[in-house]
């Protein structure tokens, strides 16, 4: 697919501000920042973490975009398992920070697609965490071809770790917002992709969406671990700043992790739309210099490890 410049910055942007988001929350994790407290890319938190350096979150994603970027359909067959082996191996680095239900399922180190994806289904208790979401951003740049395989590739990633109708649901609905951003440059894909779900799917996730937009504070959210929560504060941040330039990517990161609670995972599922729409060239010089992580990259692997991930889309279909 040919793709003009603001397009590649876009597709760049989903990756590096998912990282900035990830970064930027990873100091404030489990704390509700005070209105007077200046948010910064600090470091500390469960890691803890090196001042610009990302999280699990970003760490996950990665594992997803390292096997799209070779060619292959992550979303089924070899690429999927694929997709499974690069969260074993991840998980093999004795990561500094790991989701529980994440955790769960990559211990017993499942060697398949359809093992890993059976173990998580197997888990009792909840399992509608926000572990799948904050890592689907890759997803919406895997398939700028093909809307309906982005969206059924998210939902069959999510449920590697994430084997739950709501986690599926959520990463279904902000890849596509994702994939419409990086191709149309505005945030119309969260509604878009409810006009053609079910009447059950438009009705739930279209209530939550008002719901975020008519809060007067991300508070009410407060349980952003589970996976609808952390969508909400996302959505929250990106309705509640100035959206009418690419200063909307700081001042809605900020917003997010204002929220407080799971800082990192609400401000990098907030990043991998807000880059997709305003390009990696709204995130900072400062913060880019910033960033790094596993597996030992910096920002300009970044970009180009998205940019590899789009120039293959729809190859290997
Ligand atoms: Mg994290």
């Amino acid at each position: 697919m040919k793709l003009d410049a603001l397009q590649k910055d876009r597709v760049a942007g989903v990756l590096v501000a998912t990282a900035a988001g990830d970064a930027l929350g990873a100091g404030y994790e489990f704390t509700y920042p005070r209105p007077d407290m200046a948010i910064d890319m600090i470091g500390g938190g469960l890691g803890p973490f090196a001042p610009g350096e990302w999280t699990d979150d970003t760490s996950m994603a990665l594992a997803i975009a390292e096997v799209s970027a070779s060619g292959r359909p992550i979303g089924h067959g070899e690429g999927l398992d694929a997709v499974a082996a690069q969260f074993v191996r991840w998980y093999d680095t004795h990561p500094k920070d790991i989701g529980n239900q994440t955790r769960a399922v990559l211990s017993a180190r499942p060697t398949s697609a359809a093992a890993m994806r059976r173990h998580a289904l197997e888990l009792p208790g909840r399992k509608a965490g926000n572990g799948s979401l904050m890592r689907t951003a890759p997803v919406g740049i895997a398939y700028l071809h093909d809307a309906g395989a982005c969206v059924a590739a998210a939902g069959d990633i999510s449920a590697l770790t994430h084997n739950d109708p709501q986690a599926i649901e959520a990463c279904r609905l902000w890849s596509y917002a994702i994939r419409h951003a990086v191709l149309h440059g505005n945030f119309d894909g969260a509604r878009l992709y409810l006009d053609g779900a079910s009447d059950e799917v438009a009705d739930f996730w279209g209530g939550l969406l008002d719901e975020a937009e008519k809060a007067d504070t991300a508070r009410v959210f407060d349980k952003n671990g589970w996976v609808v929560h952390a969508l909400q504060v996302a959505w929250w941040a990106i309705t509640h700043t100035d959206a009418s330039g690419p200063g909307h990517l700081v001042d809605a990161l900020e917003a997010a992790v204002r929220a407080g609670g799971d800082t990192d995972t609400t401000a990098a599922i907030a990043g991998g739309l807000l880059g997709a729409r305003w390009g990696a060239s709204a995130v900072p010089e400062r913060w880019q210099q910033m960033l790094h992580g596993w597996p030992g990259y910096r920002a300009a692997d970044l970009t180009d490890l998205a940019s590899k991930t789009a120039a293959r889309a729809g190859q290997g279909m």
